[in-house]
């Protein structure tokens, strides 16, 4: 059976490109980063001009990239990193209700270690309330966290103004763009981001391999303790052939990003059109432009979302209900909860996320489906 992948929000394929480039690097040029040798000499330089391409596609500067093991550990470092070096200024952060669980659970333990949290509400887009932002601000805040663009419906917030009312107040701003990457243009310096969390495996980069952004002159602390990799703020050796893979692959994305971006938009709104003039019962979540240009994220009424995806399954179609990181979990989704969704839509919502191998034919497939699979749903339920 032939797979029609919609869940790219997921993860992606690695690409070929970003495969040829990684493959030396497990079985010839193997060597230790750290070690003297031509051998690690040439991991060495690899993971140095991989980390320039990070820089590069962000405005950053090389020292200015930490290489992690995933999102979830960027995530981790920035927000812990940030609050253990400034516990002595003050123990309040500010996040929002829709961040991602790498942000909300790391909240969870901080507030558990001392430390204040602020978790601003959302719009029914999605979208925080800047002036509920600058009003949650005290003379003790130290962190403002709040993410790029959302994995589940995809609102992209006022990134600009966030960080110019947190410098405004000498408040480092973190952002998870983790989503963002490669889908958006993004310049530390015009965005005023003073950390920013980046994921490989959702930019056609291997599972198992991130970076964080973090200003030059901002100091932060490690939380894990070991080699002195990374300036010291790292410890681990360096997963040369990945972070190899990483830098090819934003490199990649960021050379063809008006195609891509345009081939996502057009596929985004050729969806929803699709849906708009189907018969089917719906409501889309999030902004209706200032959404990630591959993220449709819908909700049909009377429908389990769960049972939709079996039966897609049975199709070749791979979506998602909600969030990857909450399927299987009966619980409505948290973003879905804080843009007020009653739980009965929150559980029939699907989230399909389009990629670079997706087609227009692959998406009629996928509103046929939907056309002839809800109906069947909803008369059983
Ligand atoms: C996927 C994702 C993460 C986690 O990244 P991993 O590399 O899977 O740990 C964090 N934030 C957002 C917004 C994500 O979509």
């Amino acid at each position: 059976m032939k797979i029609r992948y919609f869940d790219h929000a997921a993860t992606t394929p690695v690409s070929d490109t970003v495969m040829q480039a990684m493959l030396p690097y497990f079985q010839i040029e193997y060597g230790n980063a750290s070690a003297l040798y031509s051998l690690g000499r040439t991991s060495k330089k690899a993971l140095e001009e991989a980390r320039r391409k990070v820089a590069n596609s962000i405005g950053a500067l090389p020292k200015e990239i930490y290489f992690t093991s995933c999102g979830s550990e960027s995530d981790n470092l920035a927000l812990k990193g940030i609050a253990y070096a400034n516990k002595e200024k003050g123990n309040h952060i500010i996040t929002s209700k829709i961040e991602h669980p790498a942000v909300i659970n790391t909240c969870k333990n901080l507030e558990n270690q001392g430390f204040e949290v602020t978790y601003l509400n959302v719009d029914s887009n999605g979208f925080i309330n800047l002036e509920e932002l600058a009003n949650s601000i005290k003379p003790q805040t130290i962190l403002i966290s709040i993410m790029f663009a959302n994995n589940e419906i995809g609102t992209i917030q006022p990134i600009k103004e966030i960080g110019i009312i947190a410098h405004k107040n000498n408040i480092i701003f973190h952002t998870d763009s983790v989503q963002a990457i490669g889908n958006i243009k993004i310049d530390v310096n015009e965005y005023n981001i003073d950390l920013l969390s980046i994921s490989g495996h959702k930019l056609y980069a291997p599972k198992g391999v991130g970076a964080l952004y973090v200003r030059e002159g901002i100091n932060f602390e490690k939380i894990q303790d070991g080699g002195h990799q990374e300036k010291d703020k790292r410890a681990g050796t360096e997963n040369v052939a990945e972070i190899v893979g990483l830098g090819r692959a934003i490199e990649e994305i960021y050379q063809e990003y008006e195609k891509y971006n345009k081939k996502l938009i057009d596929l985004r709104e050729y969806y929803i059109e699709q849906i708009e003039k189907s018969d089917l019962n719906y409501k889309l979540n999030g902004d209706r432009k200032k959404r990630l240009p591959g993220n449709v994220n819908i909700s049909f009424s009377g429908v389990n979302a769960q049972e939709l995806l079996l039966a897609l399954d049975e199709r070749g179609i791979c979506a998602s209900a909600g969030s990857a990181c909450s399927t299987g979990n009966p619980m409505p989704s948290h973003v879905l909860t804080a843009i007020g969704l009653s739980p009965e839509l929150a559980n029939g919502t699907l989230r399909v996320s389009f990629g670079k191998d997706n087609n227009k034919e692959d998406v009629d497939f996928l509103v046929q489906s939907l056309k002839e699979i809800i109906p069947i749903i909803q008369k059983n339920a």
